[in-house]
């Protein structure tokens, strides 16, 4: 592999943690994903004292949010816990928004994953169904088994959008990992992709010049053969490149 050059983009990308050893983890396959795509990937520990995501985050051209195994903090979006409302990590949660914030205010390219999604709609004022399967009638199985790396739903893609360019038409399928979705949109923010019961599979930023994109599926996964997965982490990298430079959105 070359020598990284210093145009290359610098993406941090948040981990999970498992409160049960202490200890932070991820899968290879984000790194690798923004490696590949052309970015130079940094892990960022979930420490949310003063100062620290704020200096951290002075080094970022873009913020990546990954998948997380735990549910948004229901209390985050002015609800109740349901009942089955999975693990909550505080430490996620308040890593995750305040790297939002600070993408918010300096325009650094968003790409938000599966969880990260959700998280974002919560960060812009939105709310989520805490558990599809109980509050959405006739939904479809959402939290696929077996297989992970199995495509295991379709979607239906808005025309002419760019998610649409970058499937390559207007439907794809797509895998899915998740019991919690996107109920009502959060300001700034629009639904591109959708599941055939309604579920909003993706959401692109409505702010000029601010990169912005959420998929409710974990296109990490298969970003080592599909061509969907990666022209997702191409065109991210390349808008961070962008805001890297200066330029502004293409
Ligand atoms: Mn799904």
């Amino acid at each position: 592999m070359p020598a990284p050059s210093t145009k290359r983009p610098i993406i941090g990308i948040t981990v999970r943690i498992d409160p049960d050893k202490d200890t932070y983890h991820l899968r290879t396959t984000y790194p690798r994903a923004i490696l590949h795509a052309g970015g130079i990937p940094l892990l960022i520990p979930l420490l949310t004292e003063p100062g620290y995501l704020d200096t951290i985050a002075q080094l970022l051209d873009g913020v990546l949010l990954s998948g997380n195994p735990g549910d948004v903090d229901p209390f985050r979006y002015g609800q109740a816990p349901h009942v089955a409302l999975g693990a909550v990590h505080p430490e996620r949660d308040e890593t995750d928004l305040q790297l939002l914030r600070i993408a918010d205010a300096r325009r650094l390219p968003i790409f938000a994953i599966c969880y990260g999604m959700q998280m974002l709609n919560v960060h812009r004022g939105g709310t989520l169904f805490q558990d599809l399967p109980s509050q959405v009638e006739n939904v479809m199985q959402h939290q696929q088994r077996g297989s992970f790396r199995r495509l295991a739903h379709g979607i239906q893609i808005e025309q002419n959008s760019l998610l649409a360019n970058l499937a390559g038409g207007v439907t794809a399928r797509v895998n899915s990992h998740h019991h919690q979705a996107i109920d009502e949109l959060g300001r700034d923010l629009r639904a591109v992709a959708w599941a055939a019961d309604g579920v909003i599979e993706a959401v692109v930023g409505t702010q000029p010049n601010h990169f912005v994109l959420g998929v409710q599926w974990h296109p990490e996964i298969n970003a080592d053969h599909d061509p969907f997965s990666q022209a997702l982490f191409k065109h991210f990298v390349a808008e961070a490149a962008r805001h890297r430079q200066g330029l502004p959105l293409e």
